[in-house]
């Protein structure tokens, strides 16, 4: 990790700055921010940095993620209040033009991206706690006195 990895590494999650209100009522509730190696959509929790504006019509965001593969992605993204906005992509600006057609697909996509993700994430805690009541079972039935009422130990 690079220094300035590691700076925005240790600021806030971006979780904490959607949704993003600019003054004229524009409202972004939030971004979706693919792994650049393996695609796989990062939540907000894992994506760090800043989100700053010098004048109102513009939010900037600088962040890094993490992904569970290792990779640590770039972004850096200008959203302006009219819906349009800019991201870098290897080292050049891609400027997206609010279309009202696109812009409520891609709204609508966004919801959908959200909504998979949560089911996904409700699923796996599901599994989970599945897998380690089914651990618990295991142990408790192989080691049933040794472990009955004691609670202390490590
Ligand atoms: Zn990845």
């Amino acid at each position: 990790m690079t220094e300035s990895e590691k700076v925005l590494m240790a600021a806030n999650s971006l979780e904490q700055s959607f949704p993003i209100r600019f003054p004229n009522g524009y409202q972004v509730e939030g971004l979706i921010f693919w792994c650049t190696a393996c695609n796989t959509p990062l939540p907000l929790s894992a994506v760090h940095g800043q989100v700053g504006s010098l004048i109102e019509e513009v939010v900037d965001i600088t962040a890094i993620g993490s992904c569970t593969c290792g990779e640590i992605s770039h972004y850096r993204i200008r959203l302006r209040n009219d819906g349009s906005f800019s991201f870098l992509d290897k080292g050049s600006w891609v400027n997206k033009e609010v279309k009202e057609n696109t812009g409520l697909f891609s709204f609508v996509k966004r919801v959908f991206y959200l909504l998979k993700l949560r089911i996904y994430c409700f699923r796996l805690n599901r599994a989970l706690k599945r897998l380690q009541k089914e651990l618990k079972r295991i142990q408790t039935h192989n080691h049933p006195p040794m472990n009955a009422g004691k609670s202390g130990g490590a």
